[in-house]
This record gives structure tokens, sequence and C-alpha cells, in this order.
């Protein structure tokens, strides 16, 4: 039998206690060891739909979703079953396959912006490929991006970085050379002026432009229409490279990402996450001529061993052709907006100063009297009330995101109860905070 609630129960306690002899931390990826919150993280059995299932026994409704991946919810049969054929036929060839170019031609349907696409293995592989091609392709030196945005732990963005980088008080991590960050200009979110006075104050010099054109690493913000649009003006008045980073927006603000919810095409796009459908897999692409300075069509270097990995392709694949055929992004902005308008209504009959933020089936509630539009006013939130508020949802069987600079993520089984369920349980929760 499972049950509904806990702090870390007595298995994951040790669990952690073993790991912490073995790993870094007792984890593979920082923002997973609840360091923010305080305590111990959940060891997790398996998932399924909507669910967590801890190896303590306790089920949770699950607002992270691997960190973005799993819009169709854990364990989708579609993809589940495309992942059993493919791996049937066996697990890695390192040699082209067709699957590969079925998936290619999905991504350059889907994403207005991609006319030629390269698989990696990870979001973090496909920021630095594409910076280093957007380099290459202008033969210039510098890279703009903001603080806060979170693009993987490329030594040239881990400058300002968000995520558990700001959640753990290392935007700019040792190890990082003067050199790697010398060429990175840190400039705020939402900021059209410094993004001009950069423009103007080297011209000819800026190779990209990079930025999540929502924010979910330093929990969510959304950009103003003013700002996309300065971005875009101003790149292509200089010939620099507009790089949006749909990591985290790709296939899940809209199909082809938050580029196609606001009307705004970069030129250049990378994409992780959703496009894996829970494998490990990322992409990069753009306009063709960007593109086809990538090696060997070009002389930019850039390769992987597993790159394109069959079991992968087929994961992202099945997911994709899912979101074509039954599109959630009605269901999903329908529920986000349930969820927004609940979670405002619980903060604010409990007089707590807050923000809810969110687009689409990102959200975040936000400690913070004022809005949030960049790093310095997210700074500003109340981190201990998040961590009562984050502990309190665990012990009533939620389980979101473990840090006040993430966004939740939810899936399309995540249907109207289970929205009005946990609000029920943030409204309770926030009554004792
Ligand atoms: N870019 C963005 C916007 C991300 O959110 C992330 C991961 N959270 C990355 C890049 C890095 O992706 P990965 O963790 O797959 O390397």
């Amino acid at each position: 039998m499972t049950q509904t609630r806990h702090y870390a129960g007595p298995k994951s306690v040790a669990a952690f206690e073993q790991a912490c002899k073995l790993m870094p931390g007792g984890v593979n990826s920082p923002a997973r060891a609840f360091g923010a919150v305080g305590g111990t993280p959940l060891f997790i059995d398996h998932a399924d739909g909507p669910y967590l299932f801890d190896i303590d026994g306790n089920r949770y409704i699950d607002y992270i979703g691997s960190w973005g991946p799993m819009i169709l919810g854990h364990r989708s049969p579609a993809v589940i079953e495309a992942i059993e054929k493919a791996i049937a036929n066996g697990t890695s060839y390192g040699a082209p396959t067709e699957a590969e170019s079925r998936l290619a031609q999905q991504i350059i349907d889907a994403v207005p912006s991609i006319d030629k696409v390269r698989l990696v293995n990870s979001g973090t592989e496909a920021t630095m490929s594409a910076i280093r091609v957007a380099r290459g392709a202008t033969g210039r030196h510098k890279v703009i991006k903001f603080s806060g945005n979170y693009h993987g732990h490329v030594d040239s963005l881990l400058v300002a970085a968000g995520s558990a980088a700001a959640t753990l008080g290392v935007p700019d991590s040792p190890g990082v050379t003067p050199g790697a960050g010398q060429d990175t200009i840190v400039l705020q979110y939402n900021d059209g002026d410094a993004v001009k006075n950069a423009f103007a104050a080297h011209p000819g010099e800026i190779a990209a432009v990079i930025l999540e054109p929502v924010v979910g690493n330093m929990g969510c913000v959304p950009p103003t229409m003013e700002f996309l649009e300065t971005l875009r003006a101003e790149t292509l008045s200089d010939q620099s490279i507009l790089i949006f980073d749909e990591v985290m927006t790709g296939f899940r603000l809209a199909y082809g990402g938050a580029q196609e919810r606001f009307g705004v095409v970069p030129d250049m796009t990378t994409l992780g996450k959703v496009v894996g459908g829970g494998m490990p897999l990322g992409a990069y692409g753009g306009r063709a001529d960007i593109m086809d300075n990538v090696l060997p069509a070009g002389k930019v270097f850039q390769a992987g061993t597993l790159s394109g990995n069959p079991v992968a392709v087929a994961a992202g694949s099945a997911t994709l052709q899912q979101l074509v055929e039954d599109p959630p992004y009605e269901q999903l902005d329908a529920m986000g907006d349930r969820l927004a308008d609940g979670v405002h209504a619980a903060a604010s009959k409990h007089g707590i100063p807050h923000q809810v933020q969110h687009v689409g089936s990102m959200l975040t509630l936000f400690f913070n009297a004022r809005p949030v539009t960049n790093w310095p006013e997210a700074d500003r939130s109340d981190r201990e009330a998040f961590g009562r508020y984050f502990w309190g949802l665990i012990e009533k069987g939620i389980y979101m995101p473990c840090s006040q600079f993430e966004a939740l993520f939810f899936s399309n089984q995540h249907n109207e109860a289970l929205i009005d369920e946990t609000i029920d349980a943030i409204d309770q929760v926030l009554a004792g905070l």
C-alpha cells in the first residue's frame, strides 16, 4: 500500500547517507540534493502518470516532471513502446539511422527558426555547441547572456547563472577561468536599453545573444514583448545571432516553443528535455546557412559518440508524435491558469506577500511582494518561507521543485481534480506558514 505524505522516510535517509559516501553531495546533479530547503532528498522508486513514488512507499503528485521532460506524464504507453521496440534492435551503432532523420524532420516541422538541426545528448551540449557555431559563423567572440538565466554548465555561460548555481550561491563557479568568461557580457533580463547600449559599445563584435525566452531558472519570469522585439531588432541590425535557449520551453509552451507562442523567431534554437521524451537527448538548430558551418558540412567542430542514440531518438520521436496527434497545449494553459488563480487566492486569503508568475505549464509562487522581472528582483524573495512551504507540501504528498528559483512543470496527466487537490494542499500549507 502506498501512503500520501511525509518528510524523507527512513529508507530515503539511509539511501542518502550511503550515496553521500559515493557521490559528491550524494547526487549526480546538484538541484536534486534539496540543499536550498534543507533536509534529505527523497529517493525515487518509480513513477506513473502524474505521480512519483519514493522508496518508503509514499506517493506524490509530481510538479517537476524530471525538471521538464515529462510533458506526457511518466510511463506514457506510446513512449515506452517505442523505446522497447528500439532497444530490441540494439542500443547504439555509431552510424546513421533513418530514425534520426525522422526526428530531425519532426523538429524542423515544429520549430519556426530551425531549417537544419543536429542531435546531441543534453541541453548543455546544445548550448555549448550553438555558441561555438555562432562564433564560428560570425568570426566574432563576444556573447550576451542575462543574469539568472541558466544554459547548462558551459564554462563561458556559467557566469551569473540561474538554477542550482543561483540557489546554492555559486552563480560564477570556481574552476571557470577568467579567460572563459571574458567574452561573456552579462545584462539584466527584460532590459532592452542595456542590450542597445551593449551593441552600441561593441559594434560588429557580438557573435550572439542567448536567452531563455521564458525564464524557468530564476523561477518563472516571462519576457516583455518589447524586450523580445528589441533583441530581434538589435541582433538583425548588427548581424549578430539571436539564440533562444528553448531547452525548457521547447515543445512545452507551444509545439513550436516560446518562439511560436510569442511570434518572435530567432536565428538559432537549443532544445533538450521534452525533445528526448525522458531520455538523454538535446538538439541545436537554426538557419541553414548558419548550421552549414558545422563539421563535416563546414569547419566548426562538434561531435558525439552517442549523439542520435537510437533509444533516445525513439523516445523523442514518439513524444513529439503524441504532441501532434493529441495536442495538450490548450489543456496545459487552462490548468496553468486554474493553478495560478488558486494559488493566488490562497496566498491572498492568508495575507502572504506573493507573486504567482506563470506561462502555460511553467509556474512559480514567489514569496515576494513585488513583481519579478529580473534576477535582482528574484533574489529579494523570501527563501526561508519557501523552504517551509516546500516541506509542508511534501507532507501533503505534493512534490514541488526544491528551490524558489525553479519553475514547476506539470503534464497532460494533471487533470482538474489533481490541480484542485494541489490548490487545497497549498491553501492548508500557506495557512500554517
Ligand atoms: N538550458 C536551459 C534553459 C535549461 O533549463 C537547462 C537545464 N535545466 C539547460 C540548458 C541544460 O540542460 P542539461 O541539464 O540537459 O544539460
